[in-house]
């Protein structure tokens, strides 16, 4: 038999393996724990609240593309962007930026649309 190190899931130290299911330190199982629960709730609330998957979308969009590439709306209507939640708007060089939370947007004239973060 191979001699099998068992490593923590959340930090990736070993285990002392006195127990041979144990997954997590048992700091770390907590703090995996809290994680876990934490995700949850924003998944929930992600569900629930338009505004914050709005904010997500221009987010994981943001990420992927940065400020400057245009962006044909329909990607943003997919991923199921509610466009008449509007939070804050404000004019920048004759372009209006409508903002979420951290991240926004703007429509250009040939329809596209850019992102922006505060
Ligand atoms: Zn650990």
């Amino acid at each position: 038999m191979t001699k099998h190190n068992k490593v923590c899931r959340l930090c990736g130290e070993e285990l002392d393996i006195t127990h041979g299911n144990r997954r997590y330190h048992e700091d770390c199982a907590y703090e995996a724990k809290k994680q876990r629960s934490i995700d949850q709730y924003a998944g929930r609330s992600l569900q629930l609240d338009p505004y914050w998957r709005n904010e997500k979308i221009l987010k994981d969009l943001y990420c992927s593309y940065g400020e400057q590439h245009e962006i044909d709306p329909t990607v943003l209507k997919e991923m199921g962007f509610d466009f008449n939640i509007c939070k804050t708007k404000r004019q920048v060089n004759g372009l209006n930026q409508v903002f979420m939370h951290q991240y926004g947007f703007s429509i250009l004239q040939n329809k596209k649309i850019i992102l922006w973060k505060l």
